[in-house]
């Protein structure tokens, strides 16, 4: 049988041009007998739809802020930098690949990205503008390979049963979250101050947006590698 080739969207180095791909990444989905395919930044259109017919799943990886034109918002005192080739590739891709049903699981900003194209919108900067709120460090203080904190699961969710758990001690490396989900997705998880660290929508093969980096913690902490081995079954299938 051959193996699933999961399209993995890239970081942009905004300093030199070039694509850049963490290992986690890579490691996370060939470990979990996929084939990692890393996409360009420079997607049009046709091509974008080309992607999605062509390959078995789609991760929308971390990285820098997403544009606040994008959820309808002026750029606020907070807000981080941001791809202009990445925002407008990885709307094109996440567009043609929900269209075509196709699995995808967003990882930081891709879960950010994901409730964004479907309606939803985010916190620029949770520290500035609610940080009465939210008093937990959701930008740790020390290596991402460590949790920081823990997220508790919606019982009967997807996410619940894939991880087989309904609290998990995750990393956290974000400034920005979900402020209001998008309509067709439900939260099913949450940090302990309330910041929403997962979404899912039920009705899809697997459409799965954590905020947390499951990449830096498979190996080690066996929620992770459940996400990554379900989400590589559900691409085995379509
Ligand atoms: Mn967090």
């Amino acid at each position: 049988m051959s193996k699933p080739v999961i399209g993995l969207t890239a970081s942009h180095d905004l300093k030199t041009d070039d694509l850049r791909m963490g290992h986690f990444y890579i490691d996370a989905i060939r470990k979990n007998g996929a084939i990692p395919l890393v996409l360009p930044l420079t997607l049009d259109e046709e091509e974008a739809g080309q992607l999605a017919d062509t390959l078995d799943g789609f991760l929308f990886s971390g990285g820098p802020d997403v544009h606040p034109f994008l959820f309808g918002e002026e750029t606020l005192t907070g807000c981080g930098d941001f791809s202009p080739l990445r925002d407008s590739s990885e709307l094109l891709l996440l567009s043609q690949v929900y269209e075509k049903k196709k699995p995808v699981l967003g990882i930081c900003r891709g879960a950010q990205l994901l409730n964004i194209a479907l309606g939803g919108d985010i916190y620029q900067d949770i520290f500035s503008q609610v940080p009465e709120r939210f008093p937990i460090a959701h930008r740790q203080p020390f290596g991402a390979t460590h949790p920081a904190h823990r997220v508790t699961l919606e019982s009967g969710s997807r996410l619940a049963q894939i991880t087989q758990s309904l609290s998990l001690e995750v990393n956290s490396l974000h400034h920005q979250a979900i402020r209001n989900a998008a309509p067709c997705l439900n939260v099913c998880g949450r940090a302990s101050d309330g910041i929403i660290e997962a979404v899912e929508q039920p009705d899809h093969p697997f459409l799965v947006g954590v905020q947390w980096h499951p990449e830096q913690l498979a190996g080690k902490y066996e929620h992770a590698d459940r996400l990554f081995s379900s989400f590589i079954s559900a691409c085995r299938k379509v």
